[in-house]
């Protein structure tokens, strides 16, 4: 790979911009590590929980100590981590049938949801498909305040007798809009519940582990849900998904999963045990290592003068960044550039394509490890106006910043017609 001298200045500049951001990343990353390892203390993880387990899955130690070591983690009762869950999307599924039941209302307060999440509710598809509308259950909406917070009057008078789940998504999804912070989301939670005290408050909390001090549970959520292929999989997790909550809810939550009567206690972990601990050990550093990257791109796009979100002083609540550029081209070259400067493919061209669950074409640079992990650095962008480019994830902040170089060269090669 071959930098010009102006992207190696402008980078220089970028980075020392970035270093007091840097600091206090490191500074949580810490905290975070310790939160995590008294977890590991506490719940006494041994080599024994490695162990593979098959048929049944009764009695695996390892899946036990698992969910007890993320129940620790996210402060709360209970937790569901299955590496057999095969995405977020099906991971928050679970929640929002396990949760639901016909004549209930979903009101989600985050205005349009996440994508994947639309024919799940009956806001796309086929009708007859299972979405939740086809099993009877009602969807509301409230949108989010012009400068991206909670319309807690909206949201409250929105509540009536059939409100059963309040639906938060704390990152910005394919949005251009800021991310919550998990504080705000539990100055919601008691709102909420001061008006109805029997709701389910679930958050997709999709990107944002371990990007701040607590996760939403620990503010009163009932139910967190994510990707094990996210942040929590600290990039050693192969497949899976995670709902962390209170006892009832991730109990609704098992049964649908499995069987009712059935719940958590089955599920055979086919030696996938170590590497969601080992990657639940890494998350917080990971993670680290994925907002740095971010940082340091927001930096360089600034000096780049180029429309990039959140700026690179600004507090961080998941791990996205985005770049928006004035049309489609630049928008797939700078994609190019991010798989070139991957570990995995980087020979490989990606090109727009109709993703199962999105409506419009998106094209996806990942050259990751493990198929399709966003906590190892990667862009993807639904093509459609404003032109827009999700930048997240890199296992080490060296090879993030290798990534986002690659592609600013494309930029600028772009500009000067190269
Ligand atoms: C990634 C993500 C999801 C789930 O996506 P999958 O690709 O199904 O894992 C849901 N919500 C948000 C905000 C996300 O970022």
């Amino acid at each position: 790979m071959v930098y010009s001298d102006e992207l190696m200045r402008l980078a220089t500049t970028a980075e020392i911009k970035a270093k007091k951001q840097f600091e206090e990343i490191d500074e949580r990353a810490f905290k975070n590590q310790v939160k995590v390892m008294n977890a590991f203390r506490d719940n006494k993880i041994k080599a024994e929980h490695f162990a593979s387990t098959s048929g049944y899955g009764y009695n695996d130690a390892g899946r036990e100590a698992i969910e007890a070591l993320y129940a620790s983690v996210f402060e709360c009762q209970a937790a569901l981590v299955r590496h057999s869950i095969v995405s977020g999307t099906q991971a928050l599924t679970i929640g929002l049938f396990g949760l639901l039941r016909p004549g209930d209302t979903l009101l989600c307060v985050t205005g349009k949801p996440y994508d994947t999440l639309e024919e799940v509710i009956g806001l796309q598809g086929q009708p007859g498909n299972g979405s939740l509308k086809d099993f009877g259950v009602n969807y509301r909406e409230t949108s989010l305040t012009e400068d991206g917070r909670f319309d807690t009057d909206a949201i409250i008078s929105a509540i009536d007798d059939t409100t059963k789940v309040i639906y938060i998504q704390k990152s910005r999804g394919y949005c251009n809009r800021p991310t919550l912070r998990n504080e705000d989301i539990g100055v919601l939670v008691k709102a909420v519940k001061a008006e109805k005290s029997d709701l389910f408050v679930m958050v997709d909390n999709c990107y944002g582990e371990f990007c701040e001090l607590h996760e939403p549970t620990y503010y009163g959520a009932d139910l967190a849900v994510g990707s094990l292929i996210k942040n929590p999989g600290g990039g050693m997790a192969e497949s899976g998904g995670y709902l962390a909550g209170s006892k009832r809810a991730v109990e609704l939550c098992a049964y649908r999963l499995t069987a009712p009567g059935i719940g958590g206690e089955t599920g055979a972990t086919l030696g996938q045990n170590k590497s969601i601990i080992k990657g639940l050990f890494y998350a917080p550093h990971t993670t680290a290592q994925a907002l740095k990257t971010a940082v340091f791109a927001a930096s360089l796009f600034e000096e780049m003068q180029l429309d990039s979100s959140p700026r690179s002083d600004e507090t961080r609540y998941d791990i996205i960044q985005t770049l928006t550029f004035s049309d489609e081209q630049p928008l797939i070259s700078f994609c190019e550039g991010i798989q070139s400067g991957s570990p995995i493919d980087s020979f490989v061209t990606p090109v727009p394509w109709d993703m199962p669950g999105y409506q419009d074409e998106v094209i996806m640079a990942a050259g990751t490890f493990t198929q399709g992990a966003s906590i190892e650095l990667s862009a993807d962008a639904p093509i459609r106006a404003p032109f827009t480019v999700y930048i997240q994830g890199g296992l080490t902040y060296e090879s993030g910043k290798i990534g986002i170089l690659s592609a600013a060269q494309r930029v600028l090669d772009q500009r000067s017609g190269k």
